[in-house]
């Protein structure tokens, strides 16, 4: 490799400049790549679902690239540019992301961005764009970074050479250098409320409510459910995992959850309390909709307890988080994610009004 090209881990990315984004996220979109020109230089995506974050940055990167833009600023998806992205070919396309398990190189995944890919990254940024008049650089996601490597990044976000524009996605904002979050324009993007819960929870059992809510599919929700395939795990979990049974107690508490405590049960794995977790949130999500547990029949009275006091939107990000979470169960993002990060997310989102320990 030439010290004047991308090094390959940070070319290949393929979008798809055809595809659709959710609706729900077009309007940001659209906004930002109205005005190409005033495209801020920096810009973090933060929020609950980190494959929307994914999607928003792929399609903003591909209306910035894109030789013949819309009207609105989406890609035309036919040109140079948008054949090459589809090709993962775009040469001013550049994703750092954790390294990736290589089993013929012998190679484990990594949780964190090595500093030198940052530094090749920064390297390259100094360059022309190869293709057109803009590069577009994604660090997907920017917790990966420990604190020097995020400092080594700084510089270049504060001002980065002309023609670049970096995007930096963010499940945990929170964790960020202040400094690297300082030097960004941040958007927060949040699924809004208004999916209907009896059909987003729907799997052809729950009685959908009267009130006309139903109807649309909270896809984070109907994803959970997929992960959950055991449709009666109580009675194993009772036999084979009193952890996972100790959570359910614990969950059954509400807002009053003592998440230290929680967390510290003799034998409960991240693995083993996001699929209680999991369960007992789509539980949660029927019962408040008017519908009967699915997977947790026996703990309908404290679900119908714990439903009447949770927050209704807080219970469906959390949904989408656990399906995120599910989704990306081998990923380097989840490498960090304790059984008390979840569980204090999850006490925050559901009793948003609750402060105790
Ligand atoms: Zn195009």
């Amino acid at each position: 490799m030439s010290a004047t090209e991308a090094p390959d881990s940070l070319l290949g990315h393929i979008i798809d400049p055809r595809v659709a984004l959710p609706a729900w996220l077009s309007p940001h979109t659209t906004r930002l790549l109205a005005r190409r020109e005033a495209f801020p230089h920096a810009l973090l995506l933060s929020g609950g679902a980190g494959a929307a974050l994914d999607s928003l940055a792929e399609a903003l990167a591909a209306g910035l690239l894109c030789d013949a833009p819309l009207t609105d600023g989406a890609p035309c998806g036919d040109c140079a540019a948008c054949r090459l992205l589809a090709a993962g070919t775009h040469p001013d396309l550049l994703w750092l992301s954790p390294a990736e398990a290589d089993e013929d190189a012998g190679r484990k995944a990594s949780s964190q961005i090595r500093i030198e890919a940052v530094r090749q990254l920064i390297g390259t940024l100094a360059l022309r764009p190869h293709h057109g008049a803009t590069r577009v650089s994604v660090i997907d996601p920017a917790e990966a970074m420990n604190a020097a490597t995020a400092n080594a990044l700084l510089k270049v976000l504060e001002e980065p050479p002309p023609g670049n524009v970096l995007l930096l996605l963010s499940l945990r904002p929170l964790r960020l250098l202040p400094t690297l979050r300082s030097r960004c324009l941040q958007l927060r993007v949040v699924r809004p409320e208004g999916v209907g819960w009896a059909a987003a929870v729907g799997d052809g059992s729950v009685d959908a409510p009267e009130n006309g809510s139903s109807g649309t599919v909270d896809p984070a929700l109907a994803e959970l459910a997929a992960f959950l395939r055991d449709p009666a795990p109580e009675a194993a979990a009772r036999a084979v995992w009193p952890a996972q049974r100790a959570l359910l107690d614990a969950l059954a508490r509400g807002a009053r959850l003592g998440v230290p405590a929680a967390a510290r049960t003799a034998g409960l794995t991240l693995p083993a309390a996001l699929d209680v977790l999991s369960r007992w949130v789509h539980d949660l999500a029927r019962v408040q909709a008017g519908g009967t547990p699915r997977f947790l029949p026996g703990r309908a009275t404290p679900l119908a307890k714990v439903a009447a006091e949770a927050d209704r939107q807080g219970l469906m990000h959390m949904g989408a988080r656990l399906a995120e979470w599910q989704r990306h169960a081998n990923h380097p993002l989840l490498a960090s994610l304790t059984v008390a990060d979840i569980l204090l997310e999850y006490r925050a989102e559901l009793f948003p009004a609750a402060r105790a320990a």
